[in-house]
C-alpha cells in the first residue's frame, strides 16, 4: 500500500528522458514507483494530476533567502514551496560572520530545502557593494564555517563589484578559488557591475580561471562586464567556459536579465545550464516573480518546455552535487515533486530595462510535494495576462 499516488499527469523527467502520461507512487518521503495506470486501490491517498505537468521538485539554484538578516531576502518558502519550488540555493547573502543565523533561525521554520553559497566577504551582502578591503576576507573563519556546515554549504560566492575587486582584480578571484578548492567546492561568480567601479575587461580576464562545475551568475546581464563584445558577438572565453562544463546560470533578479543580450547569446548557442531567479523583495512582485515565471520567460525567448524543466531540475541538482537525492523522479529519490499548470494566453514579461517579450504560455504552480508532503502554493504575485 502506497501513502500517496499522483495520477494521470504528464510526467516530464529529463534525467530519465521521460515525457509521458504516468502515475507516481510515494511511500513516506521517497518516490516508490513511476508507472502507467497504478491502481488507485493500492494507495491511501490520491491526487488527480490530469491535465497538469508533473516534474521533479523544481530547484532554484540562486535566490536570496537570508530572511530578516539580509533586508531584501525573502523567506525560503516564499521563493520555495509557495512557488512550486522544493529546493533553493542562497546566492551568498551570508558570510562567515553572519552565517550561523541560517541553520539557527532561517532554515528551521522553512518547509523548503535550503542550500547556501557562503560569501567570500565576512558580512555577505551587507552592506552592498560588499568587499571594501582585504580586512573583510577572513580565510580561517571561512574555513571554520565551511567545516561546521559541510552539508549545507555548496560553494563560495564572489561578486565582481566593489572597491576591493576594482583595485585588486583577478587576485580576489584567485583567493576565492583557493579557499573553495580546499573543500572541493565550486566558486560562484557574479558578473556585471552597475556601479561601474570594476573594469569590464575583468570578465574576459577571469573566465579562463573557471573550472568545470564552477557557477557563472548572470550570463545574460546587460550591465558593464557582460559577456558580449561591442559588435554583439559573445566573448570566446564565454563559449570556452560553457564547453568545458562551467555552469551557466541566469540568476535574473531585478537587474541582470537583458533580453537583447539573451537573444543574441542564445542565437550564438550560449545556452543556460540552469535557470535561477536571484529572487529578492526587489523582484518578487516583478519583473522576476518566481521560478515558474522565469521558465515561461525563457520559453518566450525560444527554449522548449523540456529544456526549461531540465534547467530547473536535474541540472541544478548536479550543480549542487545532490543529484543522487533530488532533481529526478527515480524510485528511491526524495519525494519532491512539482505539479504545474501550463496555460495559453498572452503575457508581457519584462527584463531589467523594462523591455518586454510576449509569452504565449505561462507556468503556474498547482501543488508542491516536499518530501512526500503536499503543500498548496500561494505565489505572492503573478504577471497579469493581457486581455
Ligand atoms: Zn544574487
Amino acid at each position: 500500500m502506497y501513502d500517496l499516488l499522483i495520477k494521470g499527469g504528464r510526467v516530464i523527467d529529463p534525467a530519465q528522458n521521460i515525457d509521458d502520461k504516468l502515475d507516481i507512487a510515494i511511500n513516506g518521503d521517497k518516490i516508490a514507483a513511476v508507472a502507467k495506470d497504478i491502481p488507485p486501490t493500492e494507495s491511501k491517498k490520491i491526487i488527480d494530476a490530469s491535465g497538469k505537468i508533473v516534474t521533479p521538485g523544481l530547484i532554484d539554484l540562486h535566490c536570496h533567502v537570508f530572511d530578516s538578516i539580509h533586508k531584501i531576502s525573502v523567506e525560503p518558502d516564499i521563493a520555495g514551496v509557495r512557488q512550486g519550488v522544493t529546493t533553493v540555493g542562497d546566492g551568498g547573502s551570508a558570510g562567515e560572520a553572519t552565517f550561523a543565523a541560517f541553520p539557527k533561525y532561517v532554515i528551521p521554520p522553512a518547509k523548503t530545502r535550503v542550500f547556501c553559497f557562503i560569501h567570500l566577504c565576512s558580512f555577505g551582502l551587507i552592506p552592498e557593494p560588499e568587499l571594501r578591503d582585504w580586512d573583510e576576507v577572513k580565510l580561517e573563519a571561512i574555513a571554520e564555517t565551511i567545516e561546521s556546515h559541510r552539508s549545507l554549504i555548496k560553494g563560495v560566492k564572489l561578486r565582481l563589484v566593489g572597491n576591493l575587486v576594482a583595485r585588486e582584480g583577478i587576485k580576489v578571484v584567485e583567493v576565492l578559488q583557493k579557499i573553495a578548492k580546499k573543500f572541493g567546492l565550486p566558486i560562484m561568480v557574479h558578473i556585471g557591475d552597475m556601479d561601474r567601479q570594476v573594469p569590464p575587461s575583468l570578465t574576459q580576464e577571469f573566465l579562463p580561471l573557471m573550472e568545470p562545475g564552477d557557477i557563472l551568475s548572470h550570463i545574460y546581464t546587460g550591465n558593464p562586464g557582460n559577456p558580449l563584445r561591442p559588435d554583439g558577438t559573445v566573448l570566446p572565453e564565454m563559449r570556452a567556459a560553457m564547453e568545458r562544463g562551467v555552469i551557466m546560470d541566469t540568476a535574473i533578479g531585478r537587474n541582470n536579465l537583458n533580453f537583447e543580450v539573451a537573444k543574441k547569446s542564445l542565437a550564438q548557442g550560449i545556452l543556460p545550464t540552469t535557470l535561477s531567479t536571484d529572487l529578492t523583495h526587489r523582484s518578487l512582485t516583478g519583473p522576476t516573480y518566481s521560478l515558474p515565471v522565469t521558465m515561461a520567460k525563457f520559453m518566450a525567448l525560444g527554449l522548449d518546455l523540456k529544456q526549461v524543466i531540465q534547467m530547473t531540475t536535474i541540472n541544478p541538482a548536479r550543480a549542487l552535487k545532490e543529484d543522487g537525492r533530488i532533481g529526478s523522479l527515480k524510485p528511491g529519490m526524495e519525494a519532491d515533486i512539482s505539479i504545474l499548470e501550463l496555460s495559453s494566453g498572452k503575457w508581457k514579461l519584462e527584463d531589467a530595462l523594462r523591455q518586454t517579450v510576449e509569452a504565449t504560455q505561462m507556468l503556474t504552480p498547482s501543488l508542491t510535494i516536499k518530501a512526500g508532503e503536499p503543500i498548496s502554493p500561494q505565489p505572492v504575485a503573478q504577471p497579469e495576462p493581457m486581455s
